[in-house]
């Protein structure tokens, strides 16, 4: 029950690398895709489910789960696996970049970020220390540094003032989390979208020395061109030897960029969130299930998908139940959604293990390009 908390790299094809990361709770293979599991749940899905899909860990929100049911109350309840009956990995954020975008009334200082929440205005503070202390009540496998991330666009003073707060934050965050077995710490790159600053913050971060790496500030409303720009040379600023996971990202083309880069770890709402509001993610890109022209469609959102929403449903019935606000809409659409999302994950891994990431790729964005199927 002690495995150490570790990771081995098994093939690289130019930048694009696959492995795993073993922890006491299971194997995470990499590149991977986390689903958000916001407030203990994977909106619209089973925790089962979750797994069938083919999802190796979760992303638990610190934030969302310190104001409701409260970190202390899920610890009494035997943590958060246990809580949302989920016994592979989950990493937890540390709750900053959550605590700038939602909370109200915010003060930040050296010391952390009072903050008022948005649920039922209580007040709340998060600083390194509390951020470590909450992600260890909830049992987080994989624990994130305190960290503050300044919207961009944002100049570069600022970004640097942030950044070396963050730094300083990494620090303390290290010396709270202290020594525990099979459990990891993640400290997090800033820098925005200035090389110099990246490297800064990638040395700051080594000197400390964490059992993996973050790249955040990024999927932050800079656009695709720029987040790319930065990850030509961010991922290389992290050592090869630990896992580098990209915050928040992304669309499935995102993602394929990013691993082409050298990023072996994401996550994003967006396939959940997607499923909810009649989105659809495939092969041949988005497809809107609110559309009419899905009204008499006797066929499957993906023919060659084998989820049980493209096994089972045809593009009428996911178009009757998103029109009349079925539950089941979301739930459908969600699990194909996630499955789409895993079985890009897989197909890299496959192709970087196999020295045809560039082939695979190739074929990725042909098959999105030919767009949709045409009406019958
Ligand atoms: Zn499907």
């Amino acid at each position: 029950m002690t495995t150490a908390f570790s990771f081995a790299l098994n093939a690289t094809d130019g930048s694009a690398r696959t492995g795993v990361i073993r922890t006491p709770r299971g194997e995470i293979r990499t590149p991977a895709f986390m689903p958000v599991g916001t407030a203990a749940t994977v909106k619209a899905m089973m925790p089962e489910s979750v797994a069938a899909t083919g999802a190796d860990i979760l992303l638990g929100n610190t934030y969302h789960l310190m104001l409701r049911p409260g970190a202390e109350r899920i610890d009494r309840l035997g943590g958060l696996h246990r809580f949302m009956n989920w016994d592979k990995p989950i990493l937890t954020d540390s709750g900053g970049f959550q605590v700038m975008s939602l909370a109200d009334l915010r003060k930040l200082t050296e010391d952390g970020v009072t903050f008022r929440s948005h649920v039922d205005g209580s007040k709340h503070f998060l600083s390194p220390e509390t951020s470590m202390e909450i992600q260890r009540l909830l049992g987080s496998d994989i624990v994130m540094c305190f960290d503050e991330c300044p919207a961009l666009p944002a100049d570069e003073a600022r970004v640097a003032e942030s950044m070396r707060l963050s730094m300083r934050w990494a620090a303390r965050s290290r010396e709270a989390f202290g020594d525990r077995p099979g459990h990891a710490l993640f400290g997090i790159q800033q820098g925005g979208v200035t090389e110099a600053l990246r490297g800064e913050s990638a040395e700051a971060l080594k000197a400390i020395g964490f059992d993996g790496y973050a790249i955040g500030g990024l999927a932050v409303g800079e656009g695709q061109e720029a987040m790319f720009g930065v990850l030509d040379y961010a991922p290389a600023m992290l050592p090869e030897d630990k896992p580098r996971y990209l915050m928040g990202v992304g669309k499935p083309d995102d993602i394929v960029g990013a691993v082409k880069r050298g990023v072996d770890m994401m996550d994003c709402v967006l396939p959940s969130r997607s499923g909810r509001t009649g989105q659809a993610w495939t092969r041949r890109g988005q497809v809107n299930l609110k559309n009419a022209r899905h009204a008499d469609d006797p066929r499957p959102l993906d023919e060659d998908c084998t989820c049980p929403t493209c096994r089972n449903y045809s593009r009428a019935y996911l178009h009757h139940v998103f029109r009349a606000g079925e539950m089941i809409s979301g739930m459908l659409l969600t699990w194909h959604n996630l499955y789409y999302f895993q079985e890009i994950m897989q197909g890299m891994r496959e192709a970087i293990a196999a020295g045809r990431f560039d082939t695979w790729e190739a074929g990725f964005h042909a098959t999105r390009a030919e767009g949709d199927i045409p009406l019958l």
